[in-house]
């Protein structure tokens, strides 16, 4: 179904930049491993993303990895990656992106007071002096450079006059404006970006951005004030996520334009009808759930429980429903699959779902399908997605599971005997007791691993409904100084807190570069 808004005569188009890859991957715990980036990159393209920031290339070679290959992969959006203003970040970022249809360097630098003199440790014209030398060395490459002044709504509003017009004049043909620390209030921001549009001589030339987080729950609502005054690009995440309380959601920006277009004259190029799935994907693979009266995308967005209401919503949707579940893809066909469906049925729903597997990636699919449909009558989109997930967050695992029996009971000790096979094919058994048979399990493959991993949280979902519903498990674990999130499912919920538990464990060995 093709949602894409008509738009009124007269309308603007606003740009979405979305920074889940970058400034979403920073949220606590949401490290994404390299095919899980460029799987959500290719998500984004088909939502339509106007620009996808795809990380910060400095940061690790593994990051560089995953922003070359999305550059290289994805067609249609632009390609953008962050920079700090200096000459070796913006060479790896640059050699990141080269390749992409439409790359974007984006350069930051501090320019309030407080990011100048506590981190910067650089008086106002050296920050000046440094952002202009940024972007004149970032013209090198490519003159679609954007510069954000970081702090800028707590930085002297002259001073950023000042600075904006020097460096638009340098070469920057974005200017985005963060609200850093999600500081600014709707009506105060507007007018900020009003003033800025009146003041900086060249700005009009250049596309004026924000950049909102979500400190005082105004995200969203500062980004919609920007826009009215003047904004043509909106930086957002997917479900909000970000560092902190998360920065502005993409999907709630653009239903809210496309919902309220008879007060708000400006249209988006997103296709509606991929908002769901690609909150699903993107809260799947971080493992931050999205809490479930989240606007647009929550649970409950679409569900009524007071008599009153449902009583409403069936003789006519819109007595108590502004937003039709269909325009988000909320309400796609749910096809289940059997221990009959053949492979093309399981790859057509693949497709439905939006992954693009390779043959052999396929074939592994398939075999884990037909064993679950042998555990459970009916494999519902769901189960099919987790299995993609499981299957997608595993490459190259340091330890595989082989064998794993617990007990428990109101009179025995939980024990465990777990049973690994390394990736030199050697296999490791080790039997722990514990609080309970989950318990017990972790610690056996601790002293299996020899390894100190802490548990920060464990949380368990039915996938689907019904007693043989599939246990989704998720663990955000703590190794040395990081943290990272493990996934696993099964029809055994001991047996999916194992693979999550040995997921993460995989994932935390590669990013230290154990393996
Ligand atoms: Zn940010």
């Amino acid at each position: 179904m093709n949602t894409k808004v008509e738009q009124a005569v007269g309308s603007e188009r606003i740009y979405l930049f979305d920074s889940t890859l970058r400034d979403g991957e920073q949220t606590p715990g949401a490290r994404l491993n390299y095919d899980e980036k460029v799987e959500v990159a290719r998500q984004l393209a088909r939502l339509g993303a106007d620009i996808i920031e795809a990380g910060f290339p400095v940061s690790s070679p593994g990051e560089t990895n995953a922003v070359r290959s999305i550059a290289r992969e994805i067609k249609g959006p632009t390609i953008c990656a962050l920079a700090r203003a200096l000459q070796g970040d913006i060479d790896i970022a640059w050699d990141a992106i080269k390749d992409a249809e439409k790359p974007r360097l984006h350069v930051f630098l501090g320019a309030s007071d407080i990011h100048m003199k506590a981190k910067l440790k650089k008086e106002p014209h050296q920050i000046l002096e440094q952002g202009v030398e940024a972007v004149k060395y970032a013209r090198r490459f490519t003159d679609n450079i954007e510069y954000s002044p970081e702090d800028a709504t707590r930085a002297s509003e002259e001073f950023l006059y000042e600075l904006i017009e020097a460096v638009i004049k340098a070469g920057a043909s974005v200017i985005n404006i963060p609200d850093t620390v999600g500081y600014a209030v709707p009506e105060e921001f507007g007018a900020m970006i009003r003033r800025l549009k009146e003041n900086v001589p060249g700005l009009d030339k250049a596309m004026l951005s924000v950049h909102c987080h979500n400190d005082l729950g105004l995200a969203v609502a500062n980004s919609l004030e920007a826009i009215k005054n003047g904004a043509r690009q909106v930086e957002c995440n997917i479900n909000g996520i970000g560092e902190r309380a998360g920065n502005a959601s993409l999907e709630e920006i653009a239903v809210a334009l496309r919902i309220r277009q008879n007060y708000f004259s400006y249209y988006t190029n997103l296709n509606f009808s991929e908002i769901y799935r690609t909150s699903r994907l993107v809260s799947k693979l971080t493992g931050i759930a999205v809490p479930s009266s989240k606007a647009v995308v929550g649970l409950n967005a679409f569900s009524h429980s007071s008599g009153i209401h449902q009583d409403g919503i069936l003789k006519n949707r819109e007595t108590y429903e502004i937003i039709d579940a269909d325009l988000i893809g909320g309400s796609a066909a749910q096809m289940c699959l059997t221990a009959r469906s053949g492979r093309h049925a399981v790859l057509d729903q693949l497709n439905k779902l939006g992954f693009s597997l390779n043959n052999q990636q396929l074939e592994i699919i398939y075999n884990h399908f037909v064993s679950l449909a042998d555990k459970k009558k009916e494999v519902y989109p769901e189960d099919l997605e987790a299995l993609v997930l499981d299957h997608l967050s595993a490459t190259e695992p340091r330890y595989r599971l082989d064998y794993l029996q617990t007990v428990s009971g109101s009179k025995s000790v939980p024990a465990a005997v777990i049973r690994l096979i390394k990736q030199d094919e050697s296999i490791i058994e080790e039997v722990a007791v514990g609080s309970g048979p989950i318990d017990a399990a972790y610690n056996a493959i601790n002293k299996i691993t020899g390894l100190n991993i802490g548990l920060e949280k464990y949380m368990i979902n039915a996938v689907t409904q019904g007693r043989d519903a599939l246990g989704e498990v998720q663990v955000n674990m703590s190794y040395q100084d990081r943290t990272i999130t493990g996934r696993g499912s099964s029809t055994d919920i001991i047996e999916a807190s194992v693979k999550a538990y040995l997921n993460g464990l995989n994932k935390l060995l590669k990013v230290n570069g154990n393996s």
